[in-house]
Order: C-alpha cells, then sequence, then structure tokens
C-alpha cells in the first residue's frame, strides 16, 4: 500500500511537474503567439493611436517645411514627410495635400502630381541613402492596416541586404541608426541642394 502510495505520490509529482511542464510549454505557446500579434501591422497602428493629435496628425502637423512638422518638400498638390515612427534609416511618406483617404476621389490634377511626387521621394531616398532596394506601397483603408486610413499616403522605405524583414520593423525593434533630426538633415540638404 505504502509502496502504491509513493508511487502514486511520485505519479502525482511526476504528473505535476508534466503539468507544469505543459504550462511552460503552453506559456511558451502563448509567448510565441503574442510575438505573432505583435508582430502585425496593427501592433503598428496601436503604437499611432497612443499618438494624441487633435485632428489629422497630416493636416495638422504637416503645413510648412520644417522639422517641426516633419514635412521636407512641397509640390502644389503634394507633400513629403518624414515618418515619425520608421521601420528604417530614411523612412519617407508621400500624401496628398489636400485630406483624403481614397486615392479614386483625388482629381486628375492632384493624382498626376501624387506620383510625380512618389517619384521625387524615390529618387531621394536612392540619391541620399543609396539602398540596394526600397519598399515602396500603401495600406489604402483601415481593413489594409493603414494606421491613418483617412490621409493617403505611400510609404517609401530604403532597404539593404541583412537588414531585417518588414514585420520585426513595424513593431518597432528595428535599431534604427540615426535620428529623426539626422535624417531630416540629410534630405533637408539634398533639396536644398536639388532645388
Ligand atoms: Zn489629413
Amino acid at each position: 500500500m505504502k509502496v502504491k502510495k509513493g508511487n502514486r505520490k511520485k505519479v502525482s509529482k511526476s504528473r505535476s511537474s508534466s503539468a507544469q511542464a505543459a504550462a511552460g510549454d503552453y506559456d511558451l505557446r502563448r509567448i510565441s503567439l503574442v510575438k505573432n500579434i505583435l508582430f502585425k501591422p496593427e501592433r503598428y497602428k496601436y503604437i499611432r493611436k497612443k499618438e494624441k493629435v487633435d485632428g489629422c496628425v497630416f493636416c495638422s502637423s504637416s503645413r510648412k517645411i520644417a522639422f517641426e512638422t516633419l514635412c521636407i518638400y512641397k509640390s502644389r498638390y503634394s507633400m513629403i514627410v518624414l515618418n515619425k515612427f520608421p521601420y528604417n534609416s530614411g523612412h519617407l511618406l508621400v500624401l496628398p495635400q489636400r485630406h483624403c483617404g481614397d486615392l479614386l476621389t483625388l482629381s486628375p490634377n492632384e493624382y498626376e502630381d501624387l506620383m510625380s511626387t512618389l517619384r521625387v521621394a524615390c529618387k531621394a531616398v536612392t540619391d541620399v541613402y543609396a539602398p540596394s532596394a526600397y519598399n515602396l506601397g500603401m495600406n489604402h483603408g483601415s481593413s489594409a492596416g493603414a494606421g491613418i486610413p483617412d490621409h493617403l499616403h505611400f510609404h517609401v522605405i530604403p532597404r539593404w541586404a541583412g537588414d531585417l524583414n518588414f514585420f520585426p520593423l513595424i513593431a518597432q525593434t528595428k535599431v534604427v541608426i540615426e535620428t529623426l533630426e539626422q535624417t531630416y538633415q540629410n534630405y533637408l540638404g539634398y533639396f536644398n541642394n536639388r532645388v
């Protein structure tokens, strides 16, 4: 009986430790799941929402070319601004000056100007940062992952071989090797010399 009890205890201990191990495994799985959530674009949207800004951040803060607004270039209908939360050094946003969240409702002039400004941004990224490649794209609408869906914006992100993939960058885990001030100065010098 005692032996059986002992065995039972052993079994119980063993169950307990295996339960713990299972719990440990479960925890690991949970951590893994949490990581997956953190690495989704929604995380980036969440981070952006924590920044309380009255009205549209692009409309309220990007009216003039200055580091305070992060606006670095303006065309007739469009502008180029630095991303306040860059995925990589030199990350630019290209957007219409008018508050608009639907590409199809831009006027022909606004659309053409936006596309030519996008090209200006691609040239600036290439000339200033000499990346081996760049990400170029737009999340159109909140379901597509747009952090600020009501104001269209293209992303232009310099990329180098061996840098982190897109999801860790979105999760803010990328170590961006320069400050926003440095990035702004780099582009400011470029655009001042370009004009
Ligand atoms: Zn706006």
